[in-house]
């Protein structure tokens, strides 16, 4: 994922499985090859007193990393009457184009998010479940043709295992005050999870081994067969930008667009 001379932008919401990420990344390892690291955070407004933003700020300097904060109104203004969709479409998509923005101008040409192995497991539910198709966030893609790479360190590492780390190390616990944080459909996805957990333990590590497992013989075609006249059949296919190359900041906006017709996707 890293690689001799790269400049890693590490997405850092001030979450314990971000802050793990950033230590993980800078420790020192058997084999490692010579990068350098910027911490990246973007506030999204939802607290006034940026009590959370100053607690961060503080961890940061403490340990001695070069960081951009940014404070924003991204997440109340998501959470505003001006957007109709899910708070969580924009919020995240916003967030995700000012952090692609801020690795241009500080010339990071990989861009490290704290997605774990639950999250994948969650999203593939969650594009499933409200975007109808089978897809999730990968460990390494590329986009913008290979102008940076979004890199998720932390791919095939429970959730469980992340926060035992976080304990151990004694990272301070930031608050999360976004009002949606509790019931989002991701929430919904991991309680149902854990319900179905109970009757299977593997139920999680079954999903995510399937995923490396695909029988497309097995699937319905990824071919749309219209038929648009006698014997006229006209293929047509859809474009998908999940796996998948992103080549320009735009085309995650058309997806945003495509959110009402589709529903809620992660691509990133
Ligand atoms: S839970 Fe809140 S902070 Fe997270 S993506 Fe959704 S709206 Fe944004």
């Amino acid at each position: 994922m890293i690689d001799e001379g790269d400049r890693v932008l590490v997405g850092v919401s001030g979450g314990l499985d971000s802050l793990v990420l950033l230590d993980l990344i800078r420790t020192p390892m058997l084999f490692l090859p010579s990068y350098s690291v910027l911490a990246v955070n973007i506030d999204l407004g939802f607290d006034e007193d940026y009590e959370t933003y100053k607690a961060l700020e503080t961890y940061l300097n403490g340990g001695g990393y070069e960081y951009v904060m940014e404070k924003t109104d991204i997440g109340t203004f998501s959470h505003s009457d001006k957007n109709r969709k899910n708070p969580c479409f924009l919020c995240s998509r916003l967030r995700k184009k000012r952090i692609i923005e801020i690795a241009e101008d500080y010339g990071c040409n990989k861009i490290a998010f704290a997605h774990h192995k639950d999250d994948i497991i969650e999203t593939l539910l969650l594009n499933m479940f409200y975007a109808r198709e089978i897809s999730t966030m990968v460990p390494n893609q590329s986009i913008f043709r290979g102008k940076f790479h979004i890199i998720r360190p932390l791919a095939y590492i429970t959730e469980e295992l992340v926060k035992k780390y976080a304990r151990e190390q004694l990272f301070p616990t930031m608050e999360n005050r976004c009002p949606t944080s509790r019931i989002s459909k991701r929430m919904y996805i991991k309680n149902l999870l854990n319900e179905l957990e109970k009757d299977n333990k593997d139920i999680r590590e079954n999903i995510f081994k399937s995923m490396t497992h695909v029988k497309t013989e097995y699937l319905l075609t990824k071919e749309v067969v219209a038929v648009s006249g006698d014997n006229d059949r006209e293929r047509t296919r859809k474009p998908s930008l999940v796996g998948g190359e992103i080549h320009n900041i735009e085309e995650i906006s058309l997806d945003m667009e495509r959110d009402g017709k589709v529903g809620e996707k992660e691509i990133l």
